[in-house]
C-alpha cells in the first residue's frame, strides 16, 4: 500500500543519505592528513609556444593519492580543503613542492622558465606572501619564475585587503595570472587595477570555437583585449587540430591541453623538455591536418 511504499522510499532515502554522509566524512577525516601522509602529489601540463615549439612554462596540478580510493579528483577535494580550512597547508605544500620541483629539473639541465601554480581566493592572504617570500629564497629562484593563478573570484569581494596582497605578491616579483579568464561573472574593471601579467582563456570558449562564427568572435575580441592590455594570452584545453590552427594564427603566447600533453609526473616532464619535441609534434599535426 501506498503508505508503507512512502515509508519503505523514505527509508531507502535515508540509507543514500547515510551513505553520502559517511562517504564524505571519510574523504574529510583522509584529506585532513593527507598531506601528513604523502598522499598528494604534482603533475605537469605544459604550456607550448606554438610559433616556436618551445615550452614556456608548466602548470602544477595536484594529485591525491588515496590508499584506496586511487587518484580523487581535485574538483572532489579543492572545494572540500577550502570548506574545512585546510587549503592553505595543502597550497603551502603544493607551492614549496613545485618550486622544489623546478629547481630540479634545472639543476638538471632543463630549460623551464616558469612554474604556475593555482592559488585558491581563501589562500591570499599575508601569510601566503611571506610563504611565497620563503619559498622563493629557499629555492635561489628568481621571483618571476613563479605564476600564481588566480580565479575571478578573487576580485569579487574587491576590498582593499585582497588589493594589498596583490601588490604584495607583485613587489616580490612573482607573475598573477587569471585563471578560467570569462567564466566568472565578474566586472572587467579589475584587469586595469590588479598587476596582472597573464590571463588564460578558459576551456569552454575553445570548445565554443567548434559552434560556428560566433565563438571565434567572442575570443578574437579577448585575444585583443588581452593584447592591448599588454596581457600574455594562454589557451586552455586545445584538444584538436582545427582549435591548434585557429590559435596558432591568432598568435597568442602559449597553448596548454591534451593535444599537446595532459598532465605528467615530474620524471615525464623531463622527456617533453627535450628541445624541439613539441615543434616535430606540431609539424606532424599540421601535415595530418592539411593533407
Ligand atoms: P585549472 O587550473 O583550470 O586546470 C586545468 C584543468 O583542465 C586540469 O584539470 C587539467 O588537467 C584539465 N585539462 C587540461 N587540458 C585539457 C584538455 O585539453 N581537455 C580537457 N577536457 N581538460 C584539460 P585538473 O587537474 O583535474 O584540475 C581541475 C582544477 O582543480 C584546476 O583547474 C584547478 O582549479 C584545481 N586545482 C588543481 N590543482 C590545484 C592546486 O594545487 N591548488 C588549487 N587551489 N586548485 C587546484
Ligand atoms: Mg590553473
Ligand atoms: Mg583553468
Ligand atoms: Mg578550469
Amino acid at each position: 500500500n501506498a503508505k508503507k511504499e512512502g515509508r519503505n522510499r523514505f527509508l531507502i532515502f535515508r540509507d543514500d543519505m547515510e551513505g553520502a554522509n559517511l562517504e564524505r566524512l571519510r574523504l574529510e577525516t583522509d584529506l585532513r592528513n593527507a598531506v601528513s601522509r604523502g598522499q598528494l602529489r604534482l603533475h605537469y601540463q605544459p604550456q607550448i609556444d606554438v610559433q616556436t615549439g618551445s615550452v614556456t612554462g608548466a602548470e602544477a596540478l595536484v594529485r591525491w593519492q588515496h590508499p584506496e580510493l586511487g587518484t580523487v579528483p581535485p574538483i572532489r577535494y579543492i572545494p572540500l580543503a577550502e570548506e574545512l580550512g585546510i587549503i592553505d597547508e595543502i597550497g603551502e605544500w603544493v607551492l614549496r613542492q613545485a618550486c622544489r620541483d623546478l629547481t630540479e629539473l634545472r639543476s638538471r639541465g632543463h630549460e623551464l622558465r616558469q612554474v604556475s601554480v593555482n592559488v585558491s581566493a581563501l589562500q591570499l592572504s599575508r601569510d601566503f606572501v611571506s610563504v611565497v617570500a620563503d619559498v622563493l629564497e629557499k629555492n635561489r629562484l628568481a621571483p618571476d619564475s613563479l605564476v600564481l593563478e588566480l580565479t575571478e573570484g578573487v576580485m569579487i569581494d574587491n576590498d582593499d585587503g585582497a588589493m594589498r596582497n596583490f601588490t604584495a605578491l607583485r613587489d616580490l616579483g612573482v607573475q598573477l595570472s587569471i585563471d578560467d579568464f570569462g567564466t566568472g561573472y565578474s566586472s572587467l574593471s579589475y584587469l586595469t587595477r590588479l598587476p596582472l601579467s597573464e590571463l588564460k582563456i578558459d576551456r569552454s570558449f575553445v570548445q565554443g570555437l567548434d559552434q560556428g562564427t560566433k565563438g571565434g568572435e567572442l575570443v578574437r575580441g579577448i585575444i585583443a583585449m588581452a593584447n592591448s592590455l599588454h596581457l600574455n594570452l594562454v589557451v586552455e584545453g586545445v584538444e584538436t587540430a582545427e582549435q591548434l590552427a585557429f590559435f596558432s594564427e591568432q598568435r597568442v603566447h602559449a597553448i596548454q591541453g591534451y593535444l599537446f600533453s595532459a598532465a605528467v609526473p615530474v620524471e615525464q616532464l623531463q622527456g617533453l623538455l627535450s628541445p624541439g619535441h613539441f615543434a616535430a609534434r606540431i609539424d606532424d599535426i599540421q601535415a595530418q591536418d592539411s593533407g
